[in-house]
Order: structure tokens, then sequence, then C-alpha cells
């Protein structure tokens, strides 16, 4: 890649997405913004065409479409639905995916198949889809750069290792811990949604706020680097780090183990998933190492985050496991926002629906679909029932 980068944001509405347009808006010299998505928050999109200019918007929710064309600057096509998040996955030389949940893996799979680059902060999509992203990856031109901080850090510490994953003897990704830290399982019976959205350390939307509280976020990303960095679920350890400063630690196979530091600010991953190999000379924060004193590192516990296990034993079990773990966390956490079910039910529902599971092999796309409609269905009976039992 060289000159100016176009550049398409899916999610470009959300908490990530803000962020990586408030980076772009600060490179225009380097980066070109060509396309935004965003899932049904059509007035945000405007606003944020008129800002940026792209030639193309899109919003998945294809009732919206009207009213997004009323708002969209002149001369922007406007596009919607699966096509439209189709035409933005392969339109630019780096495709930014942040869109929320299994929703992202159309555009994931479209800018792989593209020959894109792919700048991943949807992890669900790499972990439902996981052979299937495998496969895209082969595509010339294609590849993956990680948003999420631990990934992000692990892809950084990697350029360390000439063999790159062939060099690791483990990966430990580092968790804040959430909101909920030294809680026993008692004292989290009755934790309300506002609890549960009080993250102590990161600034992040609604679901993988939850997905923290519960340790499911932990859970997941142990499986989303294992389809990043063709490692074993035994390479790849949790631990809790309440300062989110060490984003995550690579010990290699001489016993050298190394880190990456940085003030948590997601920023940092965006711009660097952006202009790798390069780096953006914009600092977002320095650490005041005088001021700092601790770094702590402690266990999981995994008898109250029981999530971390149901993941764990999701990677192990393999084929459609892991995209039945997501879609059924997915489920649960979108029934304790809306307060239909108590916190304590989020992983409940999660390992109900897995007791369920069947070994499913995933060759193609409709396959995936399927998986995760199966998995939705049993989590929503489970839900229901519990609802009914409350
Ligand atoms: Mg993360």
């Amino acid at each position: 890649m060289s000159g100016v980068r176009t550049v398409s944001v899916v999610g470009s509405t959300g908490s990530i997405g803000t962020q990586a347009i408030e980076v772009l808006a600060g490179e225009r010299e380097r980066f070109r913004v060509v396309a935004l998505a965003a899932g049904s928050s059509v007035g945000a999109l405007a606003e944020q065409a008129r800002a940026l200019g792209p030639e193309v918007v899109a919003v998945a929710d294809s009732r919206r479409v009207a009213e997004l064309r009323d708002a969209a600057p002149r001369g922007t096509e406007v596009l919607c639905g699966d096509e439209g998040l189709d035409v933005v996955a392969g339109m630019a030389d780096v495709v930014l995916n942040a869109a929320v949940g299994f929703a992202g893996l159309r555009v994931t799979l479209g800018a792989l198949q593209a020959g894109r680059r792919l700048a991943l902060a949807n992890k669900e999509s790499l972990i439902a889809g996981g052979p299937l992203v495998a496969r895209s990856k082969s595509v010339p031109g294609a590849e993956i750069v990680p948003i999420d901080s631990e990934h992000c850090a692990v892809h950084q510490c990697l350029r360390t290792a000439s063999r790159g994953s062939a060099d690791v003897s483990r990966i430990v990704l580092t968790a804040s811990g959430g909101p909920f830290r030294g809680r026993s399982r008692d004292e989290l019976a009755c934790v309300s949604v506002e609890d549960a959205l009080a993250h102590p350390t990161w600034q992040m939307g609604p679901k993988i706020t939850v997905d923290s509280s519960t340790l499911m976020n932990k859970g997941l990303e142990v499986l989303e680097a294992r389809e990043l960095f063709d490692l074993r679920m035994d390479q790849i350890e949790v631990v809790v780090h309440p300062q989110s400063i060490v984003h995550s630690f690579v010990e290699l196979i001489d016993g050298a183990t190394i880190a990456q530091l940085s003030l948590p600010d997601m920023r940092l991953p965006i711009g660097y998933a952006l202009m790798y190999p390069e780096r953006l000379a914009t600092p977002f924060g320095s650490i005041d190492f005088s001021e700092l004193r601790r770094l702590e590192i402690e266990p999981v516990d995994r008898k109250v985050f029981g999530c971390v296990d149901l993941a764990y034993e999701a990677g192990r079990l393999g084929g459609a496991a892991p995209c039945w773990l997501s879609g059924a966390n997915e489920v649960a956490v979108a029934a304790f926002l809306a307060r239909r079910v108590p916190w304590t039910a989020i992983e409940q529902v999660v390992s109900e629906t897995m007791d369920s599971y069947e070994p499913v092999e995933l060759n193609e796309l409709a396959d995936v679909l399927d998986a995760d409609a199966a998995a939705r269905r049993h989590a929503e009976m489970i839900v229901a029932a519990k609802e009914r039992a409350a």
C-alpha cells in the first residue's frame, strides 16, 4: 500500500466506529474514507458523510434507507441491506469492521474475499465463521490486522519473532476484570444493567461492556486469538490485570516474554490497524511511570466467571461450537440489557444452550448461518423459560 489509502468503515456510528472516524479525520493526507456503513443510526451516519464526503453510505437495516436518502449529502450513493454491506466490504484498501456481533460476518468474509486488509474490531465474525475466515485469508492481498487491544498487542509483539506464531510457546491475554472483579457469586445475584455497564477502564458499547462484566469477552478473545494467530487452545491463557496498561504477553520458545504497554485508548489499535506496517505519528497518551506504582496480575476467578471455561470448552469441541457459544451469548446479553433476565442468567443461558450442541462442520456460509440460528433458537427458549419462572 502506498500513497493515500482508501478506507471503508462499517459500524461507523458505534464506539469503535466514531473513534476510527476521529483518527481518520485527523489524517486526511494519508487516508480517504470512501464508504461508511451503520446498522440503523441514519442521522449520525449522514452527519459523518457530510463531514468526510464518502462515495457510498450504507445502512444495514433496509427499512431506514428512505430516511438515509433524505439525510445523506447530494452525490453520495446510498445503499442498504446485505448487498450494500457487500459493496462497502469490497471497495477500499482497508475495511474497518466495527459492526456489533454476528452481523459483522458478511463484511469480514467480503473484505478478505476481495483481497483487502481487514482492520478487525468485530471478534464475533471470526469466532462464528472460523473455518471460512481461515480459507478467505489465503486470497492474495487479504490480511487481518486486529483492532481488539489484546490481539493488537499480540500482533505487535509477534513482530519480534522471525517465524511469527511458530516462535510462540504461549500467549497471555490480559483482562481488566470488569466492574465485578473480586465479587462472589452471591454478591452478583442482583446486579443491575447500570452496574454491568460501569466499566472501570474502557469506554465501549453496551454488548462488549456486558461481555467484559461476565468475562465472556475474554473467553471470546481466546477463540479470536486462536483464529488470528493459528495457536492451540492450550497455548492461550488469560490473567486479570486491573490497570489495563499491559495489553497482552507473548512468550517465545526461548522463554523470552514480550509485552505491549500503553494507556487504554482504542485509538492506538485503530491507528495501528490502519497504518500497519507503519505507525501513526499521533501519540494517544503517554504512560507516566513515576505515577504508575503497580502493574498487578492475578488469576481469573473461574468459579465466579464461568463464561471463560465455557469458551475454552467450545474451542476444544471445535466445529460450530464457538458459533453456538457466541450466538447464545448475544441472545443472553440482549435479554439482560432488555431487563428480561438477571445478569447471572447470561452464563446459564450460554451453558444450557451448549448442552444441546451436536457436532456440526462449517463448510460454507449457509452452515454458519444455520448454526447461528439454531443456537439463537435454543438460547431464546431458555431465556423465555427463565422469564416465566421469575
Ligand atoms: Mg479486547
